[in-house]
């Protein structure tokens, strides 16, 4: 087959102890996750899971013990980060049901939500898509997968941010409203998932904004941490 340009480079992320890399098929996220991160953006009780898209090369992976750089982005003045575990798809389907969910998984990685908080505020008034609050270019800093196998008892590890040293995020997994199984059985209700998906399982509370300059140290006990510099 040829094509009438160059076809882009696969977006992809690197995996522990591995020289292959994990390539990016979709990166799906869940929204108000935690129900005290839900509080924080005015909202309480359980409703269903709902999710929203950032374009597969969205991603800005960085290797184990790497700083990542993150270019401040445009036309916002309010970036947010949103600390969240990452779950990898390792086997697709559709309809996987909750109890069958982990054999999907190929591994989970620290990752960075970062939002345009401004314009998707403006976005959520107008009742009008996030797309540009959350889809934009290297909005989604991800650390190395840890294949599954290596990465313990996610469902009750820490999970926290801190900027510039200062803890800005501190929760645990099982606070999540729908955890990892119950995530993925709702989220291939609606799309078959494949080999290749992410999904950002949602932030807990103390999202804020960030500045260029700061260092953001994002981590999920048993799993590699991630370092991003704003630039
Ligand atoms: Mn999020």
């Amino acid at each position: 087959m040829s094509f009438v340009f160059p076809p882009p480079a696969i977006a992809s992320v690197p995996v522990l102890g591995k020289n292959e890399r994990f390539a990016v098929h979709r990166i799906y996220c869940v929204g108000r996750n935690y129900e005290e991160h839900a509080k924080e953006m005015g909202f309480t009780g359980r409703e269903p899971p709902f999710f929203f898209l950032k374009p597969a090369d969205a991603v800005l992976p960085v290797d184990a013990g790497a700083t990542g750089e993150m270019p401040y982005p445009s036309l916002t003045k309010n970036l947010h980060h949103e600390i969240e575990l990452v779950v990898a798809i390792g086997i697709g389907g559709r309809n996987i049901s909750a109890a069958d969910a982990a054999r999907h998984i190929y591994g989970y990685a620290v990752g960075l939500d970062m939002t345009r908080r401004d314009l998707q505020n403006e976005m959520k008034k107008q009742g009008r898509p996030w797309s540009i609050g959350k889809g934009f270019d290297l909005s989604a800093p991800i650390g190395p997968i840890t294949p599954l196998a290596q990465a313990g008892d996610i469902h009750r590890a820490g999970i926290s941010l801190q900027v510039n040293g200062v803890d800005r995020q501190r929760s645990s997994v099982d606070k999540l409203i729908w955890n990892v199984a119950e995530t993925i059985e709702h989220l291939s209700a609606a799309w078959e998932l494949q080999p290749g998906d992410l999904i950002f399982t949602g932030t807990p509370e103390g999202v804020a904004a960030v500045e260029r300059g700061d260092l953001l140290v994002g981590e999920v006990d048993g799993l590699t941490s991630l370092r991003i510099k704003i630039s």
